[in-house]
């Protein structure tokens, strides 16, 4: 453990080159002030800018810079998996690359641990430069997730955060492909804090989360962490047939009584209407399922390219 530095910062970068110089340049003068050792492992998470380019200067530069090359986009909660099982660091930091989440922060974050803290998040107090759709919907999921799922997941908070060591290990065993990773570690539990910034407008470049990304982001968030729309499904069910039992014993009555009339519009809302709840209700099942599958296939969650320092792994321990 001689060589160990106290801290890896892992940085996910996906078309990100205009953004890893200043990047690096700040992080640099909030780091040394802070601790004696540390590593950035950057991941690229197959760019097809100059990321690469820039990340191999910046390593031949500093030695203190690591870059791994993933074989492919894998997504950002896969890249900063790569970048977390690489990281040699006792603590782990997890930053954007596109500035952000200022590295004028970090020390704050340390500074949490070193108080005893396994887990330190940042906390968003206000957010520039983003549209009013992303504010509005990012708030609204961050309450949804926390109303519809067991595991505490403070709201308002991104992936900018430290681990401490056994956060860490904990982290690395966690064997699902869906990743969650705010979810994850507020799963994970131990002694958790948070520290509150404000959130910065882009460095350069745009965001790689439009709108559709985002939905998936948050449909995958939810489905891993919560059986609700199972449960409301139930619930569904039980409703609609106990209104339906009630329906039919009214038909047989007034049938007999003699009351009767043609059907033909009843009839069509009500199979219309249950053929949709169907549907819907097979969806929800499916997207279950398909998460499922995905899991059973075992498939590694990313698969490396190459390193700057030529030591990865193509393929990443069996978790
Ligand atoms: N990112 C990544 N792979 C992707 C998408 C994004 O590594 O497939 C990185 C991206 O380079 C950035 C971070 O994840 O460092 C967050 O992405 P972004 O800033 O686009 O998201 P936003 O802040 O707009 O939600
Ligand atoms: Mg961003």
């Amino acid at each position: 453990m001689s060589n160990r530095p106290e801290i890896t910062v892992v940085v996910p970068a996906f078309n990100e080159e205009a953004n890893l110089g200043p990047l690096h340049e700040r992080l640099v003068v909030s780091l040394d002030g802070c601790v004696t050792d540390y590593e950035v492992v950057i991941v690229d998470d197959g760019s097809t800018d100059g990321t690469w380019q820039r990340i191999t200067a910046l390593a031949v530069a500093d030695d203190r810079i690591r870059g791994i090359r993933l074989a492919r986009n894998f997504g950002h909660q896969c890249a900063v998996t790569a970048g977390v099982d690489a990281a040699r660091g006792e603590a782990v930091v997890l930053i954007d690359a596109d500035l952000q989440d200022p590295p004028e922060v970090i020390p704050q974050l340390v500074e949490k641990w070193r108080q005893g803290f396994e887990v330190v998040y940042g906390r968003r107090r206000s957010r520039d430069g983003e549209t009013v759709l992303k504010i509005a919907t990012a708030a609204l999921f961050y309450r949804l997730m926390h109303r519809m799922t067991d595991v505490d997941i403070p709201v308002d908070t991104g992936d900018f955060r430290l681990m401490g060591p056994r956060a860490v290990e904990a982290f690395r065993s966690l064997p699902e492909r869906n990743r969650f990773i705010r979810g994850l570690v507020s799963w994970i539990g131990f002694p958790q804090t948070s520290v509150g910034y404000d959130r910065q407008a882009r460095h350069a470049g745009v965001t790689k989360y439009p709108f559709r990304k985002m939905l998936r982001f948050a449909i995958d968030a939810l489905m891993s962490f919560s059986f609700m729309p199972l449960r409301a499904a139930t619930v569904l069910g039980f409703g609609v047939s106990t209104f339906a039992f009630i329906y039919i014993l009214v038909v047989i009555v007034l049938k007999f009584i003699g009351v009767s009339w043609s059907g033909y519009t009843s009839l069509m809302a009500s199979i219309l209407f249950l053929g949709g709840v169907q549907l819907i209700m097979i969806g929800v099942l499916g997207e279950y399922v398909a998460r499922v599958y995905d899991e059973v296939k075992r498939r590694p969650l990313y698969l490396v390219g190459e390193s700057t320092d030529g030591e990865s792994e193509v393929v990443p321990p069996r978790r």
